[in-house]
């Protein structure tokens, strides 16, 4: 047995820039044979993607608890039914995200026709994260599919459960040809990084971000840039405390306890509603979560322990630890954080400076609500604005004046639920957005056709440029 680890492992640690050219030279074959082009390829593979979901969600919901002790409900709305729903979508619609679009011609090209045909772009590289290990890695290769591409999926090493059952399955399933994962680390992705791509989609921080763009601009590959932010929940005194507080809750603690790149990351409300707000806050905690959230079966942990201390020192800074009006409590051991709500925290701590991504919830008062738009406006963009208020006025403020990936009025998360609309960031939250017809259409590339026949040949457009034709 030790000799067939050894063996494993070596195969591993030689996992280098030669190893990952000669599998994309394979899958680069794969794709010029013209197969992973046909409607039939495309849809049996999303079959046999639909067909591992109905049949491994034990495997899968396992896997997520392993790494994240994510609540088994959780994952499977959270993960399995969204990954569900993207290849049910992708299924349902194949044919008809495949049809050429046809476009008017003009007068100078008379008589012609025109189409954009979207055209797959060959052979595409999908970089995943740990925090959605399972939706994140598979449904943008469900994208990169149904465009028809030859796809290698590189999972995040820090959900190691997950990226190794990922990688089981897709050997299992799907067209090992033509679709691969490589499991890995830094040294891994940097090897993958050095080929040339068709398209990379990465998920993760802004830092590695920077790496993936410069990598692939060696190549000019494009690429999809899913990154995250300080995603920040404003509240008006107008709204109904009890709804929006659970949506909040839902957004923040309930989603991967604050690990989420669209998960609230701070809350802005008025000085004069801050009070109420918090006891809400503290009442609608404890419904979820009872009288001892560290105990509670309803909360994922921190996935690592340098996560768990980057979130710690967060707390720690001086100017932070004293703002706390809720939890703080902390347990190295089983990397447990208990929900936080700080009030007041000064601008210039590191806590209101990076995406938090953990429970910690820091609330910053203005004078009036309308004050938020500058204090988001003033931070990079973010991946994810909740506004919520009745006062119509002010929605459309919202809409008008601050920038985000996305917008949400009255709840939080649901905007990506809705695969007619695009899910991506804007400036440091990312570029390029994917989900339904926007995954077909960032994996593909639309290109314009023209047909002509031979009639209506005018001599005008050719020289000689005569006087005549001038005049004309
Ligand atoms: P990360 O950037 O550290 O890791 C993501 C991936 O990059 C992993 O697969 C990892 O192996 C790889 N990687 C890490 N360092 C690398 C390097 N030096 N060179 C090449 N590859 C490298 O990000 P993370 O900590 O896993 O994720 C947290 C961030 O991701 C947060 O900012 C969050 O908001 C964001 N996020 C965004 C989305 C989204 O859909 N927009 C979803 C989840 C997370």
């Amino acid at each position: 047995l030790s000799a067939v680890t050894a063996e494993v492992e070596e195969a591993k640690q030689t996992f280098n820039p030669e190893k990952a050219g000669l599998l994309v030279k394979e899958l680069r074959k794969s794709f010029n044979s013209g197969r992973t082009k046909s409607y039939e390829w495309r849809r049996s593979q999303l079959e046999n993607i639909a067909k591992m979901l109905e049949e491994k969600e034990k495997e899968i919901t396992e896997a997520l608890y392993k790494d994240l002790s994510k609540p088994e409900i959780e994952a499977f709305i959270s993960e399995i039914v969204q990954s569900r729903s993207s290849c049910n979508e992708a299924l349902k619609e194949l044919k008809h995200w495949m049809v050429p679009q046809k476009v008017s011609t003009s007068i100078t090209t008379y008589p012609s026709s025109a189409e954009i045909v979207s055209e797959p772009l060959g052979v595409v590289l999908v970089i995943s994260t740990w925090n959605f290990p399972f939706l994140l890695s598979l449904d943008p290769v469900i994208g990169a599919i149904s465009a028809g591409n030859a796809v290698v999926l590189k999972p995040s090493e820090i959900a190691p459960a997950t990226s190794s059952l990922l990688a089981n399955l897709v050997e299992e399933y799907l067209d090992n040809s033509a679709i691969k994962v490589v499991e890995g680390a830094v040294p891994e992705t940097t090897a993958l990084l050095e080929q040339k791509w068709d398209k990379i989609l990465y998920t993760g921080s802004a830092r590695v971000g920077r790496i993936v763009m410069a990598a692939a601009a060696k190549h000019l590959t494009p690429v999809i840039l899913e990154l995250g932010g300080k995603s920040p929940a404003v509240v008006d005194s107008d709204v109904n405390l009890e709804v929006a507080v659970r949506r909040i809750m839902a957004g923040k603690w309930a989603l991967n306890n604050g690990q989420a790149c669209i998960g609230v990351d701070y809350i802005i409300t008025t000085k004069g509603f801050a009070p109420k707000l918090i006891e809400a806050l503290k009442y609608g905690l404890e419904q979820f979560f009872g009288k001892d959230p560290m105990n509670s079966k309803d909360i994922s942990r921190i996935v690592s322990s340098t996560q768990f201390t980057r979130l710690a020192k967060l707390l720690d800074e001086d100017k932070v630890s004293n703002k706390i009006v809720l939890g703080g409590q902390m347990d190295e051991k089983q990397l447990k954080i208990a929900p936080t709500i700080l009030l007041d925290v000064p601008e210039d701590a590191q806590i209101m400076q990076e995406e938090i991504f953990g429970p910690l919830m820091p609330i910053v008062t203005v004078e009036k609500i309308e004050d938020s738009f500058s204090v988001i406006n003033s931070k990079p963009k973010p991946l994810a604005v909740y506004a919520f208020t009745n006062n119509e006025q002010l929605k459309k403020g919202f809409v008008d004046n601050v920038s985000s990936g996305g917008m949400l009025i009255n709840d939080t998360v649901l905007h990506v639920s809705i695969s007619g609309l695009p899910f991506g960031g804007v400036g440091e939250s990312g570029m390029g957005s994917y989900h339904g017809k926007f995954s077909f259409d960032g994996f593909s590339h639309k290109k314009a056709v023209l047909y002509r026949g031979f009639a209506g040949d005018s001599d005008l457009r050719y020289p000689p440029y005569t006087p005549e034709k001038q005049r004309l």
